[in-house]
């Protein structure tokens, strides 16, 4: 049997922008907030390695990312292949992996391990669109960030979007194990659970 949806984590990283710009606070307070519960906490500055073996590996992942940058330049009238020599997602997907590990490894992270209901949906709708200028305002995302994949190519780095958090349940069990939270998990009830 499933376990209580109650039951439910995930995995959220405050990524070097938000931790630069004292936005940790803010982040946490949004999680706390709604309900959701804070079960692991700590800041750590990642290696290379780490992001590396952190973002999959495979193909459909790498074109989704080259997808978002084809999506922005068609929105905005940008040129694919005069901006990144080539218009093939799956060409500009590994550049732009590759700017991900350098914006990730630019500064500490905080790793928070977070459950409660559908933690998993909830936490990508308190985030908001990869893309903040995308982003509902009242996310996170769209209230503290504003870039896209045109203006960040143009300046060859990642999107500056302040968090990280896991789209499955498979890759939040998997990102916990990944950043050794798995062993850092409390197990206690907030108040509103009345227990
Ligand atoms: P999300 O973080 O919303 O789950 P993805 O998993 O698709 O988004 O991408 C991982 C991260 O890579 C994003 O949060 C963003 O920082 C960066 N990114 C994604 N697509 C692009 C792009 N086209 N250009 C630059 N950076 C990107
Ligand atoms: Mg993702």
């Amino acid at each position: 049997m499933k376990p209580h949806p109650k039951e439910e984590t995930t995995f959220v990283l405050i990524k070097p922008d938000g931790v630069r710009r004292g936005l940790a606070g803010e982040v946490i307070r949004r999680i706390e907030r709604a309900g959701l519960k804070i079960v692991a906490l700590e800041m750590h500055q990642s290696s290379k390695e780490e992001i590396d073996r952190h973002y999959p590996k495979d193909e459909a992942w790498i074109t989704r990312l080259g997808e978002k940058t084809l999506s922005t330049y068609e929105k905005y009238g940008f040129d694919a292949k005069e901006e990144m020599g080539t218009d093939k997602a799956e060409k500009i997907g590994p550049q732009v992996r590759g700017w991900l590990i350098d914006y990730m490894t630019s500064g500490p992270v905080v790793k928070i391990v977070v459950q409660g209901v559908h933690a998993v949906d909830m936490i990508r709708k308190l985030a908001g669109n990869t893309q903040p200028a995308l982003a509902e305002m009242g996310t996170i995302r769209g209230d503290y960030s504003v870039d896209s994949a045109a203006s960040a190519n143009k300046d060859k780095r990642a999107i500056h979007n302040l968090i990280h958090a896991s789209e499955t349940a498979e890759e939040a069990a998997h990102e916990i194990e990944h950043w050794g939270m798995k062993g850092k998990i409390h197990i206690y009830t907030r108040i509103e659970e009345g227990l």
